[in-house]
């Protein structure tokens, strides 16, 4: 890492706060990934990302924009990636899951807003996040009140866009989405001195469609008792699909999901037969967020899929590849992101009809709400969500936190008590 002292220090960063965050990950990591038993070999990978978080992948985008290309960076699902590329540019989302830099933004912000909000703004803030640095733009969207009014204060110390997404799936606001959709090309069009034509949009299309089918091949390996990855690996793997490179990590995914699928031939898992299935739903969790999952499989269930954006919604849906104009194009990735099924949407039956797919599609022992405090459209939804999981005879357990690991212990004893709940119904060992 001390070979890209100069690079951060370019990139404006405060190295000795930055310093004390590269201490923390690898310690965090070692304790949450590297003591796992029984990893896929390709794991490696992930590991070696990991461990150039802020070196190589920063030295690559530093690179490409040394070469006249451009960074943008992103934090939610609703900007089309595939606009970006087709620009040339380089997609990158930006971190929210630590809460490294929050007391900072609290003294700006109201302390009650979720914390991912106020992690991406400490980030910021503190200067310590290369990625925040490497961007030529951030990309921000009208989703959440927090988020929409945090993007206004952002700009006073970014370069930041706002695309403005509907709450609604009627006509009109398809028709506003698409607009939206148009003047997002022109931004990055404007951005990157580069016409966004046909070709580049077949491309940026089909290389964002790879990554998310390679992560529908791998997520269809969790289907399978006794599962071959754990949670906490497959929720790695998704997280690093927002800022790693899209053909590479494409490739990579593809040959780790091989090697689950040789595992499944020869009844491999990474827990044995029997182990009760979780699937986590609700808010994202970005990187370095891997607390929940961390602390049910040490309780001794397994994660066997995420109904979040990272996860299912990411993955879910392609961009149709049929039409042959730029704009028919550009009609196709505006309806694959009004199908997206965000808390934000209101009424949004999508969601829990897709929970209830996949509690059947992954055999889902337990449901466990996950919203992050002060996150209003998660955790009202949960009154939904709670309804359909229930009346489907799943048990479902509500978690509401934040990024600190203060209530780590109350929240394994919850944790512990409904898989006990899962193990009386089904008798199941844990
Ligand atoms: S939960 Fe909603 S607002 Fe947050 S990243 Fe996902 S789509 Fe965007
Ligand atoms: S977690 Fe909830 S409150 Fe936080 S940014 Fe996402 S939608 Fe907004």
């Amino acid at each position: 890492m001390s070979d890209y002292r100069e690079m951060w220090k370019e990139l404006g960063l405060d190295l000795e706060a930055h310093d004390q965050l590269m201490a923390v990950i690898p310690q965090v990591y070692g304790d949450v990934y590297l003591s796992q038993k029984n990893r896929p070999e390709g794991m490696s990978y992930l590991d070696f990302v990991m461990s150039e978080i802020h070196g190589l992948r920063i030295k690559e985008l530093n690179d490409l924009r040394a070469s006249g290309r451009k960074v943008v960076g992103t934090f939610c699902l609703y900007i089309p990636e595939e606009i970006v590329l087709a620009a040339g540019a380089a997609c990158v989302g930006i971190c929210g899951g630590a809460d490294w830099g929050s007391a900072e933004a609290e003294k700006i912000l109201p302390r009650n807003l979720c914390p991912l909000i106020k992690s991406f703004m400490g980030f910021k803030l503190t200067k310590v996040c290369p990625y925040f640095e490497s961007s030529d733009v951030i990309v921000g969207e009208t989703t959440c009140d927090g988020k929409k009014k945090t993007y206004e204060v952002l700009g006073e110390y970014a370069n930041v866009y706002v695309m403005h997404t509907p709450q609604t799936k009627d006509e009109s606001s398809r028709r506003l989405w698409l607009d939206e959709v148009e003047k997002f090309k022109g931004k990055m069009e404007e951005l990157t001195g580069k016409e966004i034509d046909l070709v580049a949009l077949v491309k940026g299309i089909a290389t964002v469609n790879a990554k998310r089918a390679a992560l529908k091949r791998l997520n269809e390996a969790r289907k399978v008792d006794p599962v071959p990855i754990s949670g906490k690996d497959a929720l790695l793997i998704q997280q690093v699909a927002f800022y790693d490179d899209p053909a590479r990590f494409t490739e990579m995914v593809n040959k780790i999901s091989g090697e689950l699928e040789k595992r499944i031939a020869d009844g491999i898992g990474v827990v044995k037969k029997g182990t009760p299935r979780i699937l986590v739903s609700g808010c994202p969790m970005a990187i370095p967020n891997w607390k929940l999952h961390h602390l049910v499989e040490s309780a001794g269930a397994v994660i066997v899929a995420e109904e979040a954006c990272i996860g299912h919604r990411y993955f879910r849906d392609m961009v149709s590849e049929s039409g042959t104009e730029a704009k028919e194009k550009l009609s196709a990735i505006a309806d694959r992101y009004m199908k997206l099924d965000c808390a934000c949407f209101t009424p949004n039956k999508e969601r829990l009809d897709n929970i209830l797919n996949l509690v059947k599609d992954y055999n889902v022992d337990g449901v466990i709400h996950y919203s992050l405090q002060f996150c209003d459209p998660f955790t009202v939804e949960y009154v939904s969500v709670e309804k359909a999981v229930k009346d489907a005879g799943i048990p479902v357990l509500k978690i509401e936190t934040d990024y600190s690991m203060e209530d780590a212990g109350q929240l394994s004893t919850r944790i512990e008590a409904f898989l006990e709940t899962i193990k009386e119904s089904q008798g199941v060992t844990l």
